[in-house]
């Protein structure tokens, strides 16, 4: 069982929040609130939000901090999030997380843990850049550490699986960079608030799982 329901995943793009949270949330009932995942779909289906993500996404750019906030707002609000929620992809800037500060408030709610996933940059490259991802279900694979059973098609949906167009070399080079610059000083401010907790991403999956229950623990 795990008592921290309520947290935040934080980390460089390709570090293994996704791939973690898919396993933790076949055995624990939380929402998984992926923000890049939440535009994919906008994306996908045409609407506003989405047309105003894509033209950030394409080239590795965040979307505006209130856009986003107001998004994850609503999503802590709804039923959805009653039992606990992982947040994955979000916050990625101080201003973020006053914002999300904010509306946990609002929701009568606090966060019980920020897990920070970390590795070696050449290796987030080679994940990012051989990445495979599920068009119906969002499930992550890899050409080389993590191949599908079937080339092409998702172990869990069926989907077809395509390369995202950010996981290109130059677009995950200035993901990583956006990293560096906006999102890392998020761990001096969660380590200031006594909800840091850290996992070397560098480990294979099941250990890094296994890291994952024992901090939710
Ligand atoms: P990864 O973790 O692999 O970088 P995501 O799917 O989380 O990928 O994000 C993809 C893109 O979606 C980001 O590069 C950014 O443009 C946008 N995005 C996702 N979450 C946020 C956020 N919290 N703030 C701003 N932009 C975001
Ligand atoms: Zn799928």
């Amino acid at each position: 069982m795990i008592t921290k329901k309520n947290v935040v995943l934080l980390g460089p793009p390709g570090a293994g929040k996704g791939t973690l949270s898919e396993v933790l949330l076949k055995e624990e009932k939380l929402a998984h609130v992926s923000t890049g995942d939440i535009f994919r779909s906008e994306i996908g289906k045409g609407t506003e939000l989405g047309k105003l993500a894509k033209s950030y996404m394409d080239s590795g750019k965040l979307v505006p901090d209130e856009v986003v906030a107001d998004m994850v707002a609503a999503k802590l609000l709804s039923a959805e999030c009653a039992d606990g929620f992982l947040l994955d992809g979000f916050p990625r800037t101080i201003r973020q997380a006053e914002l999300l500060e904010k509306a946990l408030d609002q929701a009568g709610k606090k966060l019980d843990a920020v897990v920070l996933f970390d590795a070696p940059e050449e290796l987030l490259i080679q994940r990012l850049t051989a990445r495979l991802t599920c068009r119906k279900c969002g499930a992550s694979f890899n050409k080389i550490f993590a191949k599908p059973k079937v080339e092409g098609v998702c172990d869990h949906c069926g989907g077809e699986l395509y390369q995202r167009s950010d996981d290109s070399l130059e677009t995950a080079k200035n993901r990583l960079a956006v990293y560096r610059e906006q999102t890392f000083p998020l761990i001096e401010y969660y380590t200031g608030k006594s909800l840091l907790k850290k996992i070397d991403s560098s480990l294979p999956k099941a250990e890094g799982y296994a890291a994952l229950r024992a901090i939710l623990s």
